[in-house]
């Protein structure tokens, strides 16, 4: 069973993104049951193309998770690092920059956690933050963060050339929404510990949030690192679709990786076989 997905990674420059014009529910039809046994599945084939990627040593993924203050970055990566060997696996999270990393350039704190090959690295935030957060909090001169978006090119440009395979989320959730699991998170004693004044100062610049990341969206999603926006409202939707768009970009690789296991497997076994009649002929003579 393939879902029917209308959320198509974005990967040309300058595409015009509405974010208020995109639904942040599941389309019609789509029900939990559905989509939690599909995720199943693809957990198992994300798994075992994981595993292929490690051993091939080729490849590796970056999953960059952005959206607002309980959009569900933190759950999306509990979901899709469940389904993988951790053995492969580092998860970040970018918070506000220390000292040391506001005294460096601001893809110093993130060059240093991409994926080495054969590797998965799920950023929570990232390079993202320094033309969203910066801009809409006027925390470095606009001249600055402008010229941010092409560094961020030419960096995912940059992995990618090195064989890591860049997906950028925008969880997307509407504003109610959020003010819902705000209002939740209050009031459940266990999840009360994540409660921020913060979140709700951030609410008043929505608007200027939504065109910050418009403007990310459009001038950084490439061929080679496209963005995909996520209708987050409902978790087990968005956790459908993050997991589905993973192995999509995957799968176009997997039989190269099987190419090169068999490659190296042949290599192992030639070395066998030359180690072993090297101790024939020492043994014979
Ligand atoms: P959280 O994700 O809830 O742990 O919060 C992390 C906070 O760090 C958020 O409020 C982000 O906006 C903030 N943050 C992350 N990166 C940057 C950055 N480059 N500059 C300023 N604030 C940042
Ligand atoms: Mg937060």
């Amino acid at each position: 069973m393939k879902t029917n997905m209308p959320n198509t990674p974005i990967n040309t420059l300058d595409s015009k993104v509405r974010i208020n014009g995109i639904s942040a529910e599941p389309p019609k039809g789509m029900t939990k049951a559905r989509a939690e046994k599909r995720f199943a599945v693809l957990c198992r084939e994300l798994f075992e193309l994981q595993d292929a990627m490690w051993g091939a040593r080729v490849n590796s993924v970056l999953v960059v998770l952005q959206g607002r203050d309980t959009a569900g970055k933190d759950g999306t990566i509990k979901h899709v690092a469940g389904c993988l060997n951790p053995r492969g696996v580092s998860v970040t999270s970018f918070g506000v920059p220390t000292t040391e990393e506001r005294e460096h350039d601001f893809l110093w704190r993130v060059h240093k956690h991409t994926p080495r090959r054969g590797e998965f690295a799920l950023f929570n935030r990232s390079h993202y933050e320094d033309v969203l957060v910066v801009r809409v909090h006027n925390l470095a001169p606009k001249k600055l963060w402008q010229q941010r978006y092409g560094h961020i090119r030419d960096f995912e440009a940059l992995l990618a050339e090195h064989g890591t395979i860049v997906l950028k989320y925008f969880l997307h959730i509407t504003r109610d929404e959020q003010k819902e699991r705000l209002l939740e998170r209050e009031k459940e004693s266990k999840t009360a510990w994540k409660l921020n004044p913060n979140d709700w100062k951030e609410r008043d610049h929505w608007d200027e949030y939504t065109a910050a990341y418009e403007d990310a969206i459009s001038k950084t999603a490439a061929p080679h690192a496209p963005w995909i926006i996520v209708p987050a409202n409902s978790k087990w939707y968005r956790n459908l679709v993050v997991a589905e768009s993973i192995v999509d970009a995957l799968r176009d690789h997997h039989k190269n990786w099987d190419k090169t296991l068999e490659e190296m497997g042949k290599a192992g076994r030639a070395g066998l076989a030359a180690y072993r009649s090297g101790i024939k002929r020492k043994t014979a003579g």
